[in-house]
This record gives structure tokens, sequence and C-alpha cells, in this order.
């Protein structure tokens, strides 16, 4: 890894190596040690950055907002073969990720992860996640995640560490890798300094219990259909009656469960 690391360059805070590979076991960057610390536990380190070394979150792990960490389950696996997994308890299809394996994975990640992180498995049976959990994990100092596969992981050692379920909706992945992938995106583009100055978090669907009004931009006019007038008018107050409405509007139609929540005053 070292030799494709690129050389030191800085970002107007002390040196910072910028790298998008992810360190494989858990060698925190001192130069990083403030910075919000996502740790992936996976059978499949390689699957990262993935995604997340793109764009707004990709330069933004450059520029040391944020360090991922990735701890290779198969590392903790037993015997010559490293084997993690074993057949369910009770008979039924499928492997069970063992409870000895994940514990000892864990325990290794908790020595570097930062006091107060949380430590989430990712599952379909988990709690929806949500725009307030992303803001809610965006202000914690980090999040160690857990990523299943096969059938999933032995319930012990959810129990044991009292390990928070949750689930990115209702379908089933082959594994959480993807779903890891999903919440760290959510969060990370809410820390600091992430989002520039125009591209602002606050105006965003869920933000305020709503989902977004329709955008536009040019050309003015794209097969026969233009920009509805008053985006054009200059008129901010009307413009945000407009945007309003067409959010309410929305909201009320596609999602009534949002809507309900905003009408009895409940989030
Ligand atoms: N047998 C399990 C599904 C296992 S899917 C069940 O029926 O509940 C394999 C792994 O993929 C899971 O351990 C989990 O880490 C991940 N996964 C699948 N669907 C997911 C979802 N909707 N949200 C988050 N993680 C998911």
């Amino acid at each position: 890894m070292s030799d494709k690391t690129p050389p030191a360059r800085s970002h107007g805070r002390k040196t910072i190596r910028p790298t998008l590979t992810p360190r494989d076991l858990m060698e925190p960057d001192p130069e990083l040690a403030r910075a919000w610390r996502a740790q992936v536990i996976t059978l499949f380190p390689e699957a990262f950055p993935g995604a997340l070394g793109l764009s707004l979150t990709g330069k933004a792990l450059k520029e040391g907002r944020w360090q991922l960490n990735t701890v290779p389950l198969r590392a903790f696996g037993e015997g010559k073969h490293r084997n993690v997994d074993d057949t369910p308890a009770g008979g039924g299809p499928g492997m069970v990720l063992r409870a000895d394996v994940m514990g000892a994975a864990i325990e290794t990640a908790r020595v570097t992860q930062h006091a107060g992180a949380p430590l989430i498995y990712l599952s379909p049976r988990g709690r929806p996640f949500t725009q307030d959990m992303a803001r809610r994990l965006s202000e914690c100092p980090g999040a160690t995640l857990i990523c299943g596969r096969f059938e999933g992981l032995d319930q012990r050692v959810i129990d044991h560490f009292d390990i928070a379920e949750v689930s990115i909706g209702d379908y089933v992945l082959t594994g959480g890798e993807l779903a890891a992938q999903v919440m760290l995106d959510s969060i990370v583009r809410l820390l600091p300094g992430v989002l520039g100055n125009t591209e602002s978090a606050d105006e965003e669907s869920f933000s305020d219990g709503r989902l977004e009004h329709p955008q536009y931009t040019r050309p003015a006019e794209w097969q026969g259909q233009p920009i509805p007038q008053v985006l054009l008018s200059g008129n901010h107050g009307a413009i945000a009656a407009w945007r309003r409405a067409q959010s309410d509007a929305l909201t009320r139609e596609r999602r009534p469960d949002l809507w309900q929540a905003l009408e009895t005053g409940q989030d």
C-alpha cells in the first residue's frame, strides 16, 4: 500500500497524507486523531471505500475530515482455513457467522475506536435507517459498522455487546457492505465542511420532515416544457411559497406517513 500512497500534501491543516485506500487493520493515523472515525468489520475489505471514494465523500476522506478503517473478519477466523462461519444450530439452510470470530474482531476494533462511537450491525431486522439517525451519528465521534454475510450473525454476539441493529430498507441484500456504504455516505455528507456552502443539507428531503420540491435548471425550455414561471420571477417570497406548496403536495401524495407525522406534530 505504501508505494501507492501519494506524497504528503497540505490541505490547510496539519499535513495529511491523502489516500483513498482504507487502512486495513487498525492503525489509526495520529494526524487524524480527531476526525470522525468509521470502522467497518467485513469479510470483504476490498469493497471499501467503493462509492465513498468518489465525489464529495472521497474528497472529504482525502482531506481527513473523516477516516475509514476496515477490520478484515477473515483475519480472526479459526484454524488453517480461517473459518468464520458454521451451520445453523437447529438446522436449516446457509451458514451463520460465528460469535467467537466476530467477538474477537469487535474487541480488536474497540481498542482504536473513539469512546462514544456506537456499534451497529447492518441487518434487515434492524431499526429503519433515517435522516435523523444519520444526523445523530454525524454528531458522534464515529461508528463501528458490522457487515453480515450468509444467514447473518450469531445472536449471542449481538446480545453480549448490546449491538444496535439498523436496516436500510425492507429488502434483503447478500451482505452488509453496500448497506454500510449507504449509511456512511449519508452520515459523512453531514460532517462539517463536507458539503460546500452551496450544497446545504438544511433544505433537503427529510430535513424538515418533508420531501424536497422539484428542481429545474437551464435550458429555459426543453421538449416543449418551460421552467415554472415563478422560478424565473426573481420574487424570493413567491418562490419560497411555491416551493413549500410543492413540497407539501408531494409529501401528502407520496408519503402519507410523513404527512401524518407533520400534522400530529411528532417526528
Ligand atoms: N437471514 C437474514 C438475512 C441475511 S442477509 C434475515 O433473513 O434477516 C446477509 C447480510 O446482509 C445480513 O447479515 C446483513 O448484514 C446484510 N443485509 C441484508 N439486507 C440488509 C438490509 N436491508 N439492511 C442492512 N443490512 C442488510
